[in-house]
């Protein structure tokens, strides 16, 4: 089976500080790979380097069959494919939720208003939100926001989409209503690389999870392998706070 997307030997430094020290991972097409791990050690640095927010220091990252650590590669191109939803939603303010999601099809994509607009309605109807489609962020809640932010990503129909922490920033309440448009996707076929400390949804939705620790994968397996039985010292004492 052709990965999706393909990081091998991924290091990253800032300055003499080596954050990724050799990433490998994969994710297969229709996948949910979940990837857990304590503050700092690099998850958030890995989906940035994926999509070209970061620039890696070394190793190969192939998306789609498109190798985005090619010295030719078109960034408008690797950020079409891979999409990302960010913890904090970074939604523009001064625009409707419709508008939010018919920005990056219009600026991005060259579409139409009138087709982006047809586009971002389907997106937002995609995540429950077509009824508040006029509305500003303001006007809606964190749970709501993150909605017409993952709106936004799959408008641009991208082969796979990266989370970062996406209900980190929510009251508990509105924690649920993004993980079931998660869920909902997954069940649609989208390939998804999530950063969470959701660890009940990481266990029972993903189909693999990832443990990063100091830059590196210490573990990889099956939900339920890594939750149930984890190998690693490191992996056991990690899921240890969380039981
Ligand atoms: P995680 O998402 O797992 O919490 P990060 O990828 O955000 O981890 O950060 C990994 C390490 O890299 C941390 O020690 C962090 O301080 C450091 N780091 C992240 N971004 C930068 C940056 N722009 N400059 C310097 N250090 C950074
Ligand atoms: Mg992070």
């Amino acid at each position: 089976m052709m990965p999706i997307l393909e990081v091998t030997g991924l290091r990253k430094s800032y300055g003499s500080t080596e954050v990724l020290r050799g990433v490998d991972l994969h994710i297969n097409a229709g996948e949910l790979v979940c990837v857990i791990g304590p503050s700092g050690s690099g998850k958030s640095t890995m989906l940035r380097c994926c999509n070209l927010l970061e620039t890696p220091t070394q190793g190969k990252i192939v998306a789609n069959g498109h190798e985005v650590t090619s010295p030719s590669v078109n960034i408008n191109r690797v950020r079409q494919d891979i999409g990302m939803v960010f913890q904090q939603f970074n939604l523009y303010p001064h625009l409707t939720a419709l508008n939010n999601v018919a920005l990056a099809l219009k600026k991005v994509q060259g579409k139409s208003t009138s087709e982006a607009e047809e586009l971002a309605m389907a997106a937002l109807d995609q995540v429950g939100l077509a009824a508040k489609a006029k509305s500003f962020p303001a006007q809606l809640s964190g749970g709501q926001q993150q909605r017409v932010a993952i709106a936004r990503a799959i408008a641009l129909k991208p082969h796979v989409l990266l989370f970062d922490e996406p209900t980190s920033a929510l009251d508990p309440e509105l924690v649920e209503d993004v993980l079931n448009v998660m869920r909902d996707l997954r069940q649609r076929g989208m390939t998804m690389l999530v950063v969470t400390h959701e660890m009940a949804f990481a266990h029972a939705a993903a189909d693999r999870v990832v443990f990063m620790d100091g830059g590196v994968v210490v573990e990889e397996g099956s939900a339920s392998d890594v939750f149930e039985q984890p190998r690693e010292a490191r992996t056991k004492s990690f899921l240890a706070r969380y039981a």
